[in-house]
């Protein structure tokens, strides 16, 4: 079912408007930009508005019979495709049902719209699959493709796209859209929040869900005791055992990134202001080749991470917290 997004969200409202003030619509829109900046909400609303019997300029009406078939999820011309399961791929199957949706008559009279997210993780049968349904437009079907890292489509549906880039909102309007979603959140753990999701809201949010703030502390604290000699890497890795492994390689490699800037002469830390102080001993202590392969090292396994391969993770982190203590030890 899709997501119950009214509106776009605040830092999208120039694009908002100016997409729903067009003459014409495209058949096929591709929203692109960072992961957790807004572009499913952006698309939900969007196929909410073109559905809807009277939309206004921010939004659907969220009462006509279209939006209440809608927000019961039952709309019968409204389509989303995305995998089985989260990081799994969209296959042919999934576009042959998109196919047969499109070229059916629309039940309610009005206009169908398919959502598909993410649109990166179409294999390749499936991507040649739509890319014949983008090729031969049908009247009144609208196709929303959401996609983080649209490089990874293939040119030719790229090129049948409207692309529309949806990016991060400043950090102010960031913060204040926090703090009205997570009213019982103090500041400081907010700013902690948007700092690990690199500015992104929803991400930052989602986070929040994961208890992130709490896994967070312990690493840092598991960190400066590996560093002091109070705790050994095996010892670390299975302290460490509940914490998620996407969420651990992130603030590594988000670290590391600091590390080089301040190798650089950057004079103070960005994103990562609970790891100041050990960032800040280790930066004159470490080389910047040394740096360089320690994130090549980073950014293989984390490739193997997102291509589900299996790692032994006690294995892995003793491996990762090892070579991160001699990082500051090699010069
Ligand atoms: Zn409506």
């Amino acid at each position: 079912m899709l997501e119950q997004a009214k509106t776009s969200l605040p830092w999208h409202s120039a694009q908002w408007s100016a997409l729903v003030s067009q003459p014409h619509f495209a058949h096929a829109y591709l929203f692109c930009g960072p992961s957790g900046a807004g572009k499913r909400a952006f698309a939900s609303a969007f196929a909410a508005w073109l559905m809807c019997d009277r939309p206004a300029a921010e939004g659907a009406c969220q009462q006509c019979r279209s939006c209440l078939l809608r927000q019961a999820g039952s709309h019968p011309d409204l389509l989303l495709i995305e995998p089985e399961e989260a990081g799994k791929a969209i296959r042919v199957d999934a576009i042959r049902q998109l196919v047969d949706f499109i070229s059916q008559t629309a039940q309610q009279g009005g206009r169908k719209v398919v959502v598909l997210h993410p649109a990166e993780a179409m294999n390749q049968n499936a991507a040649n699959a739509l890319l014949k349904s983008l090729e031969e437009p049908t009247a009144e079907t609208y196709l929303l493709l959401v996609s983080d890292q649209p490089s990874r489509l293939l040119p030719t549906i790229r090129s049948r796209c409207r692309v529309q880039p949806l990016g991060l909102p400043a950090e102010q309007p960031a913060q204040d859209w926090l703090q009205a979603e997570l009213p019982d959140v103090d500041e400081r753990q907010r700013r902690l929040l948007l700092q690990m999701a690199a500015g992104a809201p929803l991400k930052a949010l989602l986070l929040k869900e994961q208890d992130a703030i709490a896994q967070r502390e312990k690493v840092v604290e598991g960190v400066k005791a590996l560093l002091k000699g109070q705790v050994s890497a095996p010892k670390l890795a299975e302290q460490w055992n509940s914490v998620a492994l996407d969420l651990l390689l992130d603030w590594f490699a988000a670290w590391t990134l600091e590390l080089l800037k301040l190798n650089q002469g950057a004079q103070e830390i960005a994103n990562s202001a609970d790891m100041d102080k050990v960032l800040g001993y280790l930066a004159p202590r470490v080389s910047v080749s040394a740096l360089l392969d320690w994130q090549d090292w980073l950014l293989q396994h984390r490739r193997q991470f997102d291509n589900k391969a299996n790692l032994n993770r006690q294995l892995f982190l003793e491996k990762l917290l090892a070579r991160w203590k001699v990082l500051a030890e090699r010069r």
